[in-house]
């Protein structure tokens, strides 16, 4: 008998949630048991009916309305709230696979938790490693949970990294294995051929109008800043063990390769497709097996040409930022990420210009002073220094305006 695997989708009403769970309406085998949602709680309500899952968390001020609105439908579902409530779900004796698929920081403390009950965790939300790599690695590490990425690239690594590599986690020795680099590809953005004049004029719906992903806000403002990247480096830094001088970011605008890994006897290894996330989420889901993932095959004969082009570090200055955080290690990467969401958040909120998020970012990792963290250090004090430097990042932008 083939045992159903109970998935909980994390923040299944983003742009990740609806790839994932495209694919799971799609395949038998895979068991919608848990649901969360913070915005769009129609969508949520709409999910709950399609899906039926047992458990859903929302924030905490709507569980009463919520379990009232699913109960009148006639549905018999456990509403839980707010942070624990996303807690209780992750580490649910009957959830066996986590898509981590929140947001920023507030994706957090589950997605750790998910590690620490052992559990099969598919990770986008990039920001929690950003924040806490060492801790969550430790934690996979110890109680023998399985992290597979889901953001494009690393899954792009993922793939094209030696089986033995793939399969222990707790063991990695890249360099042993031949690898020699890792290339992260970046499309560069909706501002790659503009000017930063005119990058500093972009609206809101400018910047966010990626050319070949379809994203969330916070992740689409990030792409055009590049902080996305800068992100994922440390983000690879982490998932890979590797340090950030090990991992190389190339401009490649047509978004066909995901990303490669360098043998020291000079083969490149890539992974290609089309840029949908249902690609490498049907890879984690099914992994080591596949399965079909609904995304449009990739067509050869249609590709005129792939570019491969430097990134500009004056126009794109958040990748060097995060290069910088990563050398200075745990609190300058916490600090990075803090300015930036708060950075991100004020120019969708058209308090600042786009081109504000780096200075402030940059003024936020200079300048921001915070407890400095021991070997020993653990979630608590990374939320310390998170809300740290959100404060006073809070006050760089209030100077800006
Ligand atoms: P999104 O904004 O579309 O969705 C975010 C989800 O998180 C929603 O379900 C929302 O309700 C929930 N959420 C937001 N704030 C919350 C809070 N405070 N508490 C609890 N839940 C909250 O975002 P997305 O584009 O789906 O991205 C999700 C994560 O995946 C991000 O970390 C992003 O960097 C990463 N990622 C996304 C893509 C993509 O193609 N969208 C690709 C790679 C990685
Ligand atoms: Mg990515």
């Amino acid at each position: 008998m083939v045992m159903t695997q109970r998935i909980a989708v994390l923040g299944a009403t983003g742009s990740i949630g609806d790839s994932t769970l495209a694919i799971l309406a799609a395949q038998p085998q895979y068991t919608v048991y848990a649901l969360s949602g913070y915005h769009r709680l129609d969508k949520l309500f709409e999910l709950c009916k399609q899906f039926l899952p047992k458990r859903v968390s929302v924030p905490t001020a709507a569980v009463d309305d919520f379990a009232q609105r699913l109960s009148t439908a006639g549905l018999d579902i456990d509403v839980v709230g707010g942070e624990q409530g996303l807690i209780d779900i992750a580490v649910d004796s009957q959830t066996d696979t986590v898509v981590a698929a929140i947001v920023g920081a507030a994706g957090l403390p589950s997605t750790l938790a998910a590690a620490r009950a052992g559990k099969r965790i598919l990770l986008a939300n990039k920001e929690a490693l950003v924040m806490a790599g060492q801790v969550m690695i430790n934690a996979v590490k110890m109680h023998n949970a399985t992290l597979l990425p889901l953001d494009s690239e690393h899954n792009a690594i993922f793939q094209c990294l030696p089986l033995a590599i793939q399969q222990d986690n707790t063991q990695i020795h890249q360099l042993e294995h031949g690898v020699r680099k890792l290339w992260l590809t970046a499309s560069g953005g909706p501002f790659l051929q503009q000017s930063f004049e005119q990058m500093q004029q972009a609206s809101v719906a400018q910047a966010v109008k990626h050319p070949n992903w379809s994203m969330g806000q916070k992740i689409s403002v990030d792409s055009a800043t590049m902080m996305n990247k800068g992100l994922e480096l440390i983000e690879a830094c982490h998932l890979f063990d590797l340090t950030e001088d090990k991992i190389n970011v190339v401009i490649h605008p047509q978004s066909i390769i995901h990303s490669m890994v360098e043998y020291s006897d000079g083969s490149f290894l890539a992974q290609l497709g089309s840029p949908d996330m249902k690609t490498p989420i049907a890879h984690a889901l099914s992994y080591p097996n596949r399965i079909e993932s609904g995304s449009q095959p990739l067509d050869l004969y249609a590709l005129s040409g792939l570019e491969f082009i430097k990134p500009d570090l004056q126009k794109f200055a958040c990748l060097r930022l995060a290069r910088q955080a990563m050398q200075s290690g745990t609190q300058a990467t916490i600090v990075l990420n803090a300015a930036n969401e708060i950075a991100v958040a004020a120019f969708l909120d058209g308090q600042i210009r786009l081109t504000d998020i780096a200075d402030i970012n940059e003024q936020a990792l200079n300048d921001i002073q915070v407890p400095p963290l021991t070997e020993t250090a653990d979630i608590e004090d990374i939320l310390t220094i998170d809300k740290i430097a959100r404060h006073l990042t809070d006050k760089l932008v209030a100077k800006l305006n």
